[in-house]
């Protein structure tokens, strides 16, 4: 047994060791996760168990994402229940669904293209009230677990989920699409932090030789899943805002962009 300070210091210190940026936050995260507790909990501890709390300490200083070890991941004020079958909420797709609500204040159906945890989609739900919710995943797992999310929102009667490749599945007109696709150029992704090109699925990041395959999939959909005067609002990486702008334009729709907090073109908003 060891007391809770000496073990925080133990455990920031190899964290550090690891590369990991926080050490001394995640050490408290980690070592009460292990207890079951929460971080002001764990002070109040006298002593804790180092056999307890050492398989979640190697995992980290193996570089695994502190969401896939503790098991869930805020987005939007709500709680998502993550796997390793999803890709991890991104604070930067928070952009995504400041955008759609200005543009799109209240959709009556909505459709997420690549869903994963459905943070997109229930984020979106959650505000508008009376909207019904459509996700998509190509893997059989996140489906699953987005609907558990669904649920343990409180939203699961406004959501459906279904396993798909990107809409082939799906008819209907929807006047919000969400999308978040993967857009990494495929060779890029092992140069990636540890965290992401180890542990998070690379089909959820691979967006082919130059990153753009996904959204070639989807905006040549658009005619066909857009309501009229609906809106599509797509996650964009670093750079790509040009290219969509003008696949947008070879399909007939118009592009603007909105910004993320660190001034990066995050998003695009399409209209007929
Ligand atoms: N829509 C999910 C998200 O934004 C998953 C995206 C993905 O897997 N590329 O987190």
């Amino acid at each position: 047994m060891i007391t809770a300070s000496i073990a925080i210091g133990q455990v920031a210190a190899r964290l550090a060791a690891a590369g990991i940026e926080e050490p001394r936050r995640e050490a408290r995260l980690l070592l009460a996760a292990a207890h079951g507790i929460d971080a002001a909990g764990l002070l109040l501890r006298a002593e804790l168990d180092e056999a307890g709390y050492e398989p979640l300490v190697a995992r980290r200083c193996a570089r695994e994402p502190m969401a896939y070890i503790l098991g869930h991941k805020e987005f939007w004020g709500l709680d998502f229940a993550v796997s390793p079958a999803t890709l991890i909420p991104r604070a930067d797709s928070e952009t995504l669904v400041a955008a759609a609500l200005a543009h799109c204040p209240a959709p009556r159906c909505v459709l997420d293209l690549g869903t994963g945890t459905g943070c997109l989609l229930l984020a979106v739900l959650a505000e508008c009230g009376t909207a019904f919710g459509v996700g998509v995943d190509i893997s059989l797992h996140a489906a699953a677990l987005a609907a558990h999310n669904a649920r343990s929102l409180g939203l699961g009667g406004r959501a459906s989920f279904i396993v798909g490749d990107w809409a082939g599945a799906i008819a209907g007109q929807f006047d919000l699409l969400l999308s978040n696709p993967p857009y990494i150029p495929q060779g890029e992704i092992t140069g990636l932090m540890p965290e992401v090109a180890r542990y998070e699925p690379s089909r959820a990041l691979d967006g082919g030789e130059d990153g753009l395959d996904a959204y070639r999939r989807i905006i040549a959909e658009l005619p066909r899943l857009l309501a009229p005067g609906g809106v599509a609002v797509l996650e964009l990486g670093l750079g790509q805002a040009g290219h969509l702008a003008e696949l947008a334009g070879q399909t007939g729709f118009a592009c603007t962009l909105r910004q993320d907090l660190a001034c990066v073109a995050r998003t695009a908003i399409l209209t007929r």
